[in-house]
């Protein structure tokens, strides 16, 4: 089995006008963490399906910071874990709840400009999942069009598994921080899967030590082209 990195095409080619202006209602605050020495924000474990909207002091996750007391950080991470899926990473900065906000244009059936989201158009995701791909979990979004017939976009839920090979890091770099949780490297340039980590029962996947990599296999690839589905590129990455 092959694996691809899923992506925009690249901005300048883009045809379709879709855009959008959104934000999530909730989020853990950045951490200085006391082991990186430096602050960690990450940007990309997003969870559009949890709804904080009942959980007693959620409010507080309102607002964007950056905390430097490192038991506040694990107590909000704690208040939060019951509600997320099990084994969840839950770095500084992970954010929960749907996309609010505007959007106009035409979209394409999927939407990636902004690493951390998978939008899809509704009906796309319909052809996909009669496709019978696994893993495509939609969430709603609360997007908001002033045109008509716009479109109604769905927000994919993308799990966190699956790594690069250590061969593909730095040295020293494949481990995550104990502390925050965060990894500390940029997209290699020749970057490798580890085979060992790969989810043998889903389609789409989001790589836990760098999370705005969204990875689809070949039999995801295959339906896209099939489809003709527009306006996204693939990188194969090899696997070892
Ligand atoms: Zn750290």
């Amino acid at each position: 089995m092959r694996f691809y990195r899923l992506s925009s095409a690249p901005y300048e080619s883009l045809r379709y006008t879709g855009e959008y202006n959104a934000r999530r209602k909730w989020g853990l605050p950045g951490l200085q963490c006391p082991s990186c020495n430096v602050p960690y924000v990450g940007d990309s474990e997003v969870y559009p399906n949890v709804d904080l909207s009942g959980l007693p002091g959620a409010e507080q996750l309102e607002k964007a910071w950056l905390e430097t007391d490192l038991e506040r950080f694990k107590h909000l991470r704690e208040m939060v874990r019951p509600l997320v899926p099990a084994g969840a990473p839950l770095v500084p900065g992970a954010r929960f709840g749907p996309l609010v906000g505007s959007a106009r244009g035409n979209f394409a059936q999927l939407h990636m400009l902004y690493a951390d989201r998978v939008i899809i158009r509704r009906d796309a995701l319909e052809q996909l999942q009669a496709e019978g791909l696994r893993g495509l979990k939609g969430g709603r979004t609360g997007l908001r069009f002033r045109q008509r017939n716009a479109p109604e976009l769905i927000e994919l839920e993308v799990e966190m598994l699956g790594l690069f090979h250590p061969d593909c890091l730095p040295p020293g770099k494949a481990e995550p921080c104990v502390t925050c949780g965060g990894y500390r490297f940029s997209l290699p340039e020749q970057p490798l899967l580890d085979k060992a980590s790969l989810p043998g029962h889903l389609d789409v996947f989001r790589l836990r030590n760098f999370t705005n990599a969204i990875v689809i296999t070949e039999r995801f690839a295959d339906t896209l082209r099939r489809l003709g589905f527009e306006e996204y590129s693939l990188r194969e990455l090899p696997v070892r």
